[in-house]
């Protein structure tokens, strides 16, 4: 899964590199920040539907399709902000076990 999200990002790199200078990187973090609450916007949509406590007519499909749509938003605007992979695979290596660690804590008390 992971590398298909990285081949269709390396696929797209050069349109994505002349949409930055299209656009600059001060808009590139506005679209980022509007995805970035588009994304929280679709998390807690999903919560809702599985909570069921507070009706909504979507549906799980549709509620996780949106997920992924945001989710996609997030990383195309990331990509092209120009974050590096390499940093953030850094990043992810130290955050799981870390939160990993937190939780078998939590159990512990
Ligand atoms: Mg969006």
């Amino acid at each position: 899964m992971i590398h298909e999200i990285d081949r269709a990002l390396s696929d797209w790199t050069p349109e994505l590199r002349s949409v930055r200078i299209k656009l600059g990187l001060p808009e590139l973090l506005a679209q980022l920040g509007e995805e970035g609450a588009e994304l929280s916007q679709a998390a807690l949509k999903m919560r809702r539907v599985l909570d069921k406590h507070n009706p909504t007519p979507v549906t799980l499909n549709e509620a996780e399709a949106n997920l992924a749509e945001e989710f996609a938003d997030v990383l195309v605007c990331m990509m092209a902000v120009g974050i590096s992979p390499d940093e953030v695979a850094k990043i992810i290596r130290r955050k799981i076990p870390r939160w990993v660690d937190r939780l078998d804590v939590w159990e512990e008390v």
